[in-house]
């Protein structure tokens, strides 16, 4: 995440003509709540507003001092506000507020951004809010979350709500091919998947789960046992990494553009494996939904994927069956 001039941030006008309004006019609010989908430009957005707070010259110049420190990390001014372990918790509040009552070391603005204001602990967000209510001189809060509705109400109340929304498909491809380096098909496919966040088409890229994608889904076709063994047995290393649920969410698409296309109202992608018969695809969904509740009560992942992708390459048999001989399927 890097901050950008505001003309090159795509797909969030309006949040941006709030924020450049506000900067012309000099009336910056002490506090934003930057609300919307992750991977959509809610950080870059946060930051590249903080850039031209924080420039000599107003205007993100990228050249003065302020600039220079702040593109590279070091403004004295700055502070993020990460999540300890799981949560941001009321000690990581108290030291922050003991340096907001002190003068900004270099500029005149003091900017604090909380990148995943929802980790908040009620203890942390209920001292939060003393400096929300009286913030202390020249400090502006970014706070960023999926919804208000994760946040406390009286939080929400003392910011200024911005709210960010999904990038088109055309939006995405863009800039998958011009900003990522990603090749044009490639990029096609990646935006048709994402819904319209960047950062999740980025995910699904990096991490190798397109092709862990075309191996579930060839042993799952082929129904081979030796396969299905082979493939059970990666997902264990895909827990390891954290990568399960994205993994999850992935077949499901697979799922979900296979059914559009094979209604006439979407295209299926070609980087996707092939397309799965249609009468499979509502059964198999109920079946790849369970794996949500079986990380979350964390049952031994490669024993749970065995027996899904075994239930799986029933269904698709069974499937193909109905669809090769029609009559015999409507006769039963
Ligand atoms: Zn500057």
């Amino acid at each position: 995440m890097k901050a950008l001039p505001f003309d090159e941030i795509l797909g969030q006008e309006r949040a941006l003509a709030i924020l450049a309004n506000a900067l012309e006019r000099d009336r910056v609010s002490h506090a934003y709540l930057f609300v919307g989908p992750e991977g959509v430009g809610r950080e870059t957005t946060a930051l590249s507003f903080f850039w031209r707070l924080l420039c000599e010259k107003g205007r993100a110049c990228g050249e003065c001092k302020p600039c220079l420190k702040f593109l590279r990390g070091v403004h004295p001014d700055f502070y993020v506000l990460k999540p300890a372990g799981k949560s941001i918790k009321i000690e990581q509040i108290r030291t922050l507020e003991a340096k907001l009552h002190l003068h900004p070391v270099e500029g005149k603005h003091r900017l604090v951004l909380l990148p995943a204001a929802e980790t908040l602990t009620r203890e942390a967000a209920n001292a939060l809010l003393k400096s929300l209510e009286e913030p202390p001189l020249h400090t502006v809060f970014v706070l960023i979350a999926q919804t208000s509705e994760a946040l406390l109400p009286t939080i929400v109340s003392r910011c200024q709500l911005l709210r960010f929304r999904p990038l088109s498909t055309s939006q995405v491809e863009t800039l998958l091919v011009s900003r990522f380096e990603r090749d044009p098909e490639e990029a096609r496919g990646l935006a048709l998947l994402c819904e319209g966040s960047i950062g999740r088409a980025l995910r699904l890229s990096e991490k190798g789960l397109l092709e862990e994608l075309h191996r579930f889904v060839a042993a799952v076709s082929s129904g081979s046992p030796t396969q299905i063994v082979a493939v059970a047995e990666v997902f264990e290393a895909l827990k390891e990494k954290e990568d399960l649920p994205l993994f999850i969410e992935l077949v499901l698409l697979w799922l979900r553009q296979g059914l559009l296309s094979h209604v006439g109202l979407g295209e299926y992608p070609s980087i996707f494996p092939s397309r799965p018969p249609k009468s499979f695809i509502v059964p198999a969904c109920g079946e790849v939904e369970k794996a949500f509740a079986a990380l979350e009560a964390n049952l031994h992942v490669e024993l749970f994927f065995l027996k899904l992708l075994s239930t799986l390459a029933a269904l698709w048999r069974e499937a193909e069956r109905a669809e090769v001989s029609p009559v015999g399927a409507r006769a039963a």
